[in-house]
């Protein structure tokens, strides 16, 4: 199998959500709002497909939510049914055509789908539906199970007997929302690797990725949508297939630690106070003298309190974010990824001249923002700096949707954590061990896929080290 297709285009980060409306609500505006809410999730593109009396009505754009959709854009997407999404990818594949929703007219109707999640078996896939005649017009998933829908749904009675085929034909992570011109459909992979929740809004009902988008437009949550769960929202209410799962669940552990906001609760756990365990659990992993616990905007403040808490070091603000620019990661080249950190991050040099510095990140990916903050803070007069990251090294690339860089560019792959130390010139450097990671989600009902960490991928990967014969992973 060509695997430099598949690579080429590894990992979209990406946030869906979708409504089905019972008491006269704006789904476009709703969508809008829920989208906005999940902008972390993604700020390559964005997009909004609604049914208007069975034709599927849609705008997406390269950009951000609030540039693609002006009051204008949103008046003209009336309907009762909506799907919304919003993306990031690596470069490669960053195209227009490439925006989600996909939205296509088949034998049988038509449909708008919209996809978070990797699936690995996408490229062979693709190759097969290529060698009998199908044409495809972008390289997004989402392409390739809107085709096996289609195909399906020629010999099947329903959407859903040809939604449950598909799901037999693809393997990796995917939290689906479809729309059609009767139905709004939820379908969570088998093993749960991406997120995706229920809610309500007096009779009608919401889909999102995250609860943080329920909250957004005002939407009661009602429950996660289950591993392997198909969802199916229609004028009769909520119904519900379970297809068949394996025994165990992969709930990507990466979420609590850096992808999902804090406010959101993934499967009974709160991302928020996963992280403040984190913390917590890292300063008595690794204790240390200091006058001053920061931790590094957004995602290390959290576990920054955490370990203050725990340790009895005053949490200080220490660095500041210019909240107008987008992350730093999303930069698509190292020269302009470090410019970007200079212009995204301060020192504040009252807080931290003279003091030992205890500094909190959530990850540590190339070493590159590390290393340049650790220097920034030495520059604004720090006596000393310990750095503490609230997950374990990132040694292994994610195939599931979040974005990490090839093994290669993965500095915990190559270096010892005291090599790394010196890489970043802390003065000391700690990581929580795995056991402390995979129990900071306190309530979760899932288990976790944490292979970034330690290479024990749920399911056969391409390339790379694939340890799919990790003890807890057999099912
Ligand atoms: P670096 O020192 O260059 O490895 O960057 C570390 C920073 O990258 C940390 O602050 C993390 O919060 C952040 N980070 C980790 N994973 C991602 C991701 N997938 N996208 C964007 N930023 C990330």
């Amino acid at each position: 199998m060509n695997w430099d297709i598949r690579l080429d285009k590894l990992n979209e980060e990406c946030g869906v959500f979708g409504i089905f409306d019972n008491d006269g609500l704006d789904v476009a505006k709703l969508t809008y709002y829920g989208l906005y809410a999940l902008q972390h999730r993604g700020q390559e593109s964005a997009g909004i497909a609604v049914n208007n009396d069975g034709n599927i009505d849609y705008h997406k754009d390269m950009g951000l939510v609030p540039d693609i959709f002006s009051e204008n854009v949103l008046n003209g997407l009336k309907g009762q049914i909506a799907i919304g999404h919003v993306r990031y990818s690596t470069t490669g594949a960053s195209h227009r055509e490439n925006a989600q929703p996909m939205v296509i007219k088949y034998k049988n109707g038509k449909m708008a789908l919209a996809h978070n999640g990797n699936l690995v078996n996408a490229a062979e896939i693709r190759e097969n539906l290529e060698e009998s005649g199908t044409i495809f017009q972008s390289t997004i998933d989402s392409e390739v199970i809107a085709n096996l829908i289609s195909r399906y749904r020629v010999t099947n009675n329903n959407i859903e007997e040809a939604i449950e085929k598909m799901m037999g034909d693809i393997r990796g992570s995917y939290a689906l929302v479809i729309l059609t011109p009767r139905k709004l459909i939820g379908i969570r992979d088998p093993l749960g690797i991406r997120p995706l929740c229920i809610g309500r809004i007096d009779d009608s009902y919401v889909i999102a990725s995250e609860t943080c988008a329920l909250d957004a437009v005002g939407a009661r949550f009602i429950r996660d949508v289950l591993p392997g769960e198909m969802v199916i929202i229609s004028e009769g209410g909520l119904t519900s297939i379970q297809t068949k799962v394996p025994d165990t669940t992969k709930l990507c552990i990466f979420e609590h630690v850096y992808f999902a906001r804090p406010d959101s609760i993934i499967d009974g756990a709160s991302v928020h106070s996963a992280r403040k365990e984190a913390g917590k659990r890292l300063a008595i992993e690794h204790p240390v003298e200091a006058d001053l616990v920061i931790g590094v905007p957004d995602s290390g403040l959290t576990a920054a309190i955490g370990y203050s808490e725990q340790s009895g070091i005053p949490y200080e603000q220490g660095l500041i974010k210019n909240r107008y620019v987008g992350r730093t990661f999303i930069q698509p080249d190292q020269q302009q990824r470090e410019t970007g950190v200079k212009i995204k991050l301060n020192a504040i040099k009252s807080a931290v001249e003279g003091k030992r510095i205890v500094m909190i990140d959530d990850s540590i990916v190339r070493g590159t923002t590390t290393k340049r903050i650790v220097q920034m803070l030495k520059d604004a007069g720090a006596k000393e700096v310990h750095m503490r990251v609230s997950s374990s090294p990132i040694k292994h690339s994610c195939y599931f949707g979040i974005d990490t860089p090839s093994r290669k560019q993965l500095v915990a792959a190559s270096h010892s954590v005291e090599e790394i130390r010196n890489i970043i010139g802390a003065d000391s450097l700690g990581y929580l061990s795995m056991e402390g990671l995979l129990e900071t989600p306190v309530g979760s009902k899932c288990s976790f896929c944490s292979a970034c960490f330690d290479g024990c991928y749920p399911m056969e990967v391409p390339k790379e080290g694939n340890k799919f014969s990790c003890e807890s992973n057999k099912q």
